[in-house]
Parts: C-alpha cells; structure tokens; sequence
C-alpha cells in the first residue's frame, strides 16, 4: 500500500482533528490546469463553495484563476483575496437584494442569472445604482450528470436555472430591461461527474441552444459551462491530478464556438480535493460481537460527505505498518450516520494512531459545523510543517 508523504512526527505535536494541505499538489494541479486551458484560452473561474482557505485560495488567486461565488460572502472573500472583480462570476437561485447590490458595487464580471425574477430584481437595484449589469442566463439544459442525486443539477427537476422552454420569453424580455446586458449563457450540470460523455452531452446541447439564439439575432461572447469534474477518491495516491487534458479537449472537439465567442469553467473540487486530508486520532478501539470499530476524534462535524452523500474517502492510519483488519470507522457524534467507512480495511490500528482521510479538499472544512458544541477544525498546510 502507497502512503502519500506526510510530515507525521510534526502531526503528533498538533490538536487533531485538523485539515492539512499539501501545497505541493495544489500548486502542479493549478500548474496542469494552467497549461491544458492556455491551449485554448480557455477561462477557469474556481468555485469558492469548495474551500476558501486562507493559504488555498491565495495559491489560486496567484494562479491568475478567477472566482465563481454562490454568496455575498463568497465574493467578499474572493475580492479580499485579491481575485480582480473582472473575473467574478456570481450564481445562485436565490440571491438576497444585498448580495446584488454587493456585486453591483464591486463592478463584478457577470451575473449568472437563475430565472425571470431575479432578472428584473437585477435590473431594477442596477438602475438605482445607475449602472448595467453583464448577466449570462443559466439555462437548464435537461443533461443527466450521472452522479449522485443530491449533486445532479441540471435536469429540469432541479431548482437551478431557467427551463428551455421559458427562453423565448426571456429573450423576448431583453429590450424591456435598460439595466442588464446579456453578455452570454451559463450551465452547470452537477458535481463528481466522471463519465465525460456528459461532458460531451451538454455540448451537444448548448450547440443546440447556440443555434436558437442565432435564429433571433441575438449575439453573445462568452460561453459558461461550470464546473463538476470528478477526481478519484479510490485511489489518490496514483490520480493525485484530475485529467483535465482529456476535460478540456471534450470542449474543443465538441463545443461550436463562434469567432467572438470566450469558453468559462467553473472547477471547484477538481481543484482542491487532491490536496486535502482530515488527520485524526484513534480515541478508542471498540470490540463489538462481530465486527471492531475504530472511533477517531474527527467526525461528521469535520467531514460531512460520508453522511450527507454517501461519498468515499480512503482512510489510511499513518502510525502503523501491521497487517490490515477491517473496522468501522467512526466519529464520535450522537448520530448513527456519524460512520466514515464501514468494513474499511487499515493496518491494525490501536488507541493514539494517526489517520488521514483522504480527498478531503474540497466540500470538507468549508462544510464543518459546530454541532455537538463542537470546535471548528484548524487547518496547517505542509509548508508550515514540512
Ligand atoms: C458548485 C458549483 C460549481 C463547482 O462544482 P464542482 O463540482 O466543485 O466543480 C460550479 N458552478 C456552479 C454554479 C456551482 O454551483
């Protein structure tokens, strides 16, 4: 079994549970990023949901990625971390009057409007501002992400954007509307999509949907095709880096682009879940009648993914080379989904040990919670500790 490298003795000095980042990783996954979406010109805008840790999100920014915010908030961090408001996009289905009227002061790049209302609220606060804002649609463009059903975002019987069949009456809308200018089209079809034909479905379909917007005469340069590549949570010692060649190349065989015409992504957790563990401790071994459990100090406060979606992480105990026995491994909160993994096989593990579970950049830290009165996790990153 491969460890990744981990710096453990300087772990046995730290409070568990913590997040730790390897910069390392982060920074050749940005650096593939980088050099697969240069080929094209192609512009990558980082989903803040994912992570917005301090020492994260400044390995992005200097980068040069721009932000892709679900929130007031997110957008404040961003522009705090010194991402320029020119490559700020913001989405949301219910974006509150303060979070458009934060985004209007800060001149951001593009609104990524979710449906007729929130197009004439937009309209309406940038006209009191004496402003135009730039606004995409996001359209709905009914393409099944083959993933989870919590993360599946872009069939027609989800909340998020606008139905295909409500676009006449949006473009018909436009001229009505002296605040906002359409400057292009958004999707986003869901998250830890690995099959890439539906990658290669929602082009065909925004093609589609290209071709009725040139029926009306309606030009637009810039094309948002968010975000949702997988990584591999089986195995991220050996796929530490998504394949984004492979990503970005279904793009450009399959996507018609006209001349004027800028591609957008939106990548969160292709970005950061590589670089990411949750170190615990064992607190205790558990002997049940069939089956041990292995109870560590980190639980569903710090990671929420198994609980929330089901969702895989490898576990791996760092102190120990003995031969490997299958457990549960726990949290120590007062709910039975409260579980990691069931039937998880680590080498014998023992009261004191170091686990990492792994992939746990993205969706992880930013999702902690302080149920139970529990403590916000810390997090370290390894040029800290190496
Ligand atoms: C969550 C989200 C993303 C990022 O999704 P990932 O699966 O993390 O890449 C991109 N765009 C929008 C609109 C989102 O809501």
């Amino acid at each position: 079994m491969t460890k990744a490298n981990y710096p453990v003795n300087r772990f046995k000095d730290i409070q568990t549970p913590f997040y730790y980042y390897d910069l390392e990783v982060l920074r050749a996954t940005l650096q593939e990023i980088n050099a697969q979406a240069s080929k094209s010109n192609f512009h990558v805008h980082y989903a803040m949901k994912a992570n917005v840790n301090a020492s994260v999100l400044q390995e992005i920014k200097n980068a040069g990625l721009g932000a892709d915010c679900v929130s007031g908030g997110e957008i404040e961090a961003a522009i705090t971390a010194g991402v320029s408001p020119t490559k700020v996009v913001f989405a949301g289905v219910g974006k509150a009057d303060w979070e458009i009227n934060m985004a209007l002061d800060n001149n951001i790049f593009c609104f990524n409007v979710e449906s007729i209302p929130e197009l004439e609220i937009i309209d309406e606060l940038a006209l009191a501002k004496g402003k135009v804002a730039n606004v995409a649609l996001r359209i709905n463009p009914n393409v099944s992400a083959n993933t989870h059903h919590y993360i599946t975002t872009g069939l027609s019987e989800n909340k998020f954007g606008i139905n295909m069949s409500e676009l006449d009456k949006v473009i018909d809308l436009f001229p009505s509307l002296s605040n906002v200018k359409l400057i292009g089209l958004h999707f986003h079809i869901g998250s830890q999509i690995t099959d890439m034909t539906s990658f290669q479905d929602l082009c065909v379909r925004v093609n589609e949907i290209q071709e009725l917007f040139t029926s009306k005469n309606v030009t637009l340069d810039h094309i948002n095709v968010g975000g949702g590549l997988g990584i591999n949570y089986e195995h991220p010692n050996h796929f530490p880096i998504p394949d984004f060649e492979a990503y970005f190349k279904i793009f450009r065989d399959h996507l018609v682009l006209q001349p004027q015409q800028t591609l957008h992504f939106e990548l969160g957790r292709a970005v950061v879940a590589q670089c990411g563990s949750l170190i615990s401790k064992v607190l205790y071994i558990k002997e049940g009648t069939s089956k041990k459990f292995a109870i560590l100090d980190a639980g569903f406060t710090e990671l929420i993914r198994p609980a929330l979606y089901q969702a895989y992480h490898r576990i791996e105990n760092l102190t120990s080379e003995l031969p490997a026995e299958n457990y549960d491994v726990v949290g120590p909160i007062c709910e039975s989904s409260d579980t990691f993994a069931k039937d998880f096989s680590l080498n014998k593990t023992k009261r004191g040990d170091i686990i990492a579970l792994r992939s746990a950049g993205a969706y992880g830290e930013i999702m902690a919670s302080q149920y139970n009165l529990r403590q916000l996790p810390k997090a370290y990153t390894s040029d800290e500790l190496l």
